[in-house]
């Protein structure tokens, strides 16, 4: 059996307790791998050594260029222990293979890159003022930051959140979900071996309430945290960071939404579609899990989104011809089961869809149910989803809208202006128009209402991950004292 251990101050160890937990695979659901199980005791560890790394280490003295170039070897090392890396996500949370190595290595790879481009590269602002002076902007690292994770994308939500605070200069804690928790220590390894130095990068394994998340929430030396998950977990990391003014960073549960106009491109609707909801058997923020379709191609759109449903192939997510696995533990298949089970009785007619060996539940598709049903409204977090009609474009606005959540929705028209119309009206953080998951690192990311606070990526992530900070330069001695200018541009 494989072992993974904490990485704090640039040593692989055990906890303090000496206590470790299994990583269940969810397809064989036995024990595959044995983890550290860290306390609040191990948390507080990871903290001072990220905190002495930071007020007296290298790391964030270094240039950002020196910073790149490491970061870089780090990615470097990514992409050579991929295999590896895919394994640990697939044998912990059951995703295909295909993916964990196609798309999340790559990307988590992809994301470290960019952000060390991007702190080296982009420009600050400049400011030339009338009165004689300029002022320029620094960002400067905010800290230490925690970086608190799902288990739904490990490594490539975990590179989310490192990749900028490493490349600003920060150093990190970060704690993985304790159902995948593998692939963290692996990258702590090899950012190690890539030269990162110790303490920088430090991983805690653990739990959540009472455990090393609840103590790195709250924290007194911890200067950013970074979470990923439930909007219910969120509140209660809101509430532990405003105990110490710790400013927070929440990427929280979605219930996106997928619109197909009578006019859709309706080989492409449907082949994104598939995707949007079946990928990792649905157990993605973004996941297009209520599809409403214009009355005229209705009856069309279900009869070949079902075919398309039931020629998806099941199995050992180790397997690369599989394109949906089991779902990722006991308990999360058990909360699926339970909307899979009350279907017929909140109304809904299930069009086709079942359940597998194991924790395996097969693409369910769900028509005529009411738009207040909870199988519309909460996140399932599941291969199940809803298709409902819609007879104009306000009435499915207001349907989009009507959602505690707002991370996502789709589009898909051939009408450009209603396209860029039904863009604007929409309350969610991303639109994709003919298409689904298509990222540029550049854009924001995130959600409104229970989808989350802040937005990751690019200059956004700049902004959450250093402390901007104004210089003014005086450049002409001044012959009396000036004025003081508090406002205006000059
Ligand atoms: P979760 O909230 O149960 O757990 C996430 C992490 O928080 C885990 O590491 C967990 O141990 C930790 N945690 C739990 N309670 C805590 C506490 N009181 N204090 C500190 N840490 C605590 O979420 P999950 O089940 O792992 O992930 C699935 C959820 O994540 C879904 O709702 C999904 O939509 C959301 N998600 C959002 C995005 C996004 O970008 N918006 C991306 C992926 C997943």
């Amino acid at each position: 059996m494989q072992t993974f251990g904490h990485i704090i101050d640039g040593q692989e160890v055990q906890s303090i307790s000496g206590a470790t937990f299994p990583s269940i695979d969810p397809y064989t659901r036995e024990p595959w791998a044995e983890i550290a199980l860290g306390g609040q005791d191990d948390a507080d560890l990871a903290v001072a050594a990220a905190r002495r790394a930071f007020d007296e280490g290298p790391w964030p003295r270094m240039t950002a260029g020196k910073r790149r170039e490491l970061i870089n070897k780090f990615a470097d090392l990514i992409i050579e222990h991929g295999e590896e890396l895919a394994m640990a996500d697939t044998r912990d949370m059951g995703k295909p293979i295909t993916q964990s190595l196609g798309n999340d290595v790559a990307r988590t790879a992809q994301n470290f890159r960019f952000f060390a481009d991007h702190a080296h590269l982009t420009p600050a602002d400049v400011l030339p003022m009338d009165s004689g002076h300029h002022t320029y902007t620094r960002y400067d690292a905010a800290g230490v930051v925690a970086a608190i994770a799902p288990w739904n994308f490990p490594m490539m939500l975990e590179s989310w959140k490192v990749a900028p605070a490493l490349a600003w200069g920060n150093t990190v804690v970060l704690k993985p979900a304790e159902d995948s928790p593998a692939s963290a220590t692996i990258l702590a390894r090899l950012a190690l071996e890539a030269g990162i130095p110790a303490g920088v990068f430090n991983v805690v394994h653990g739990y959540g309430p009472d455990s090393v998340g609840e103590r790195l929430t709250q924290h007194p030396d911890v200067d950013r945290i970074t979470f990923t998950g439930e909007s219910n977990t969120g509140r209660i990391i809101a509430r532990a960071a405003a105990a110490n003014l710790t400013p927070v960073s929440l990427e929280l549960g979605g219930k996106g939404a997928n619109v197909v106009f009578a006019d859709a491109d309706l080989d492409n609707a449907i082949s994104w579609s598939i995707r949007a909801i079946f990928t990792n058997a649905g157990q993605v923020c973004l996941a297009g899990s209520r599809i409403y379709v214009e009355r005229p191609i209705l009856d069309e759109f279900i009869e070949r989104f079902t075919a398309a449903a039931d020629a998806m192939v099941i199995g050992d997510p180790k397997d690369p011809a599989t394109q949906i696995g089991p779902l990722a533990s006991e308990e999360h298949y058990t909360k699926v089961r339970s909307y899979f089970d009350t279907i017929e009785e909140v109304g809904g007619t299930k069009v086709t869809g079942g359940l597998g060996d194991g924790w395996i539940v097969k693409p369910t598709v769900v028509t005529g149910l009411d738009r207040d049903a909870k199988h519309q409204r909460e996140e399932i977090f599941g291969p199940i989803v809803t298709i409902t009609p819609f007879d104009t474009e306000e009435e499915v606005v207001h349907e989009v809208n009507d959602s505690p959540y707002g991370l996502n929705a789709m589009l898909f028209t051939e009408n450009l202006v209603k396209a860029h119309r039904v863009s604007g009206a929409l309350r969610v953080g991303t639109v994709w128009v003919n298409c689904f998951f298509i990222r540029d690192l550049r854009a924001p990311f995130g959600g409104v209402g229970a989808s989350g606070v802040g937005r990751e990526g690019g200059n956004f992530s700049r902004e959450f991950f250093t402390e901007p900070k104004a210089v003014v330069m005086q450049l002409e001695p001044p012959v009396a004292h000036p004025p003081v200018v508090l406002t205006g541009a000059h």
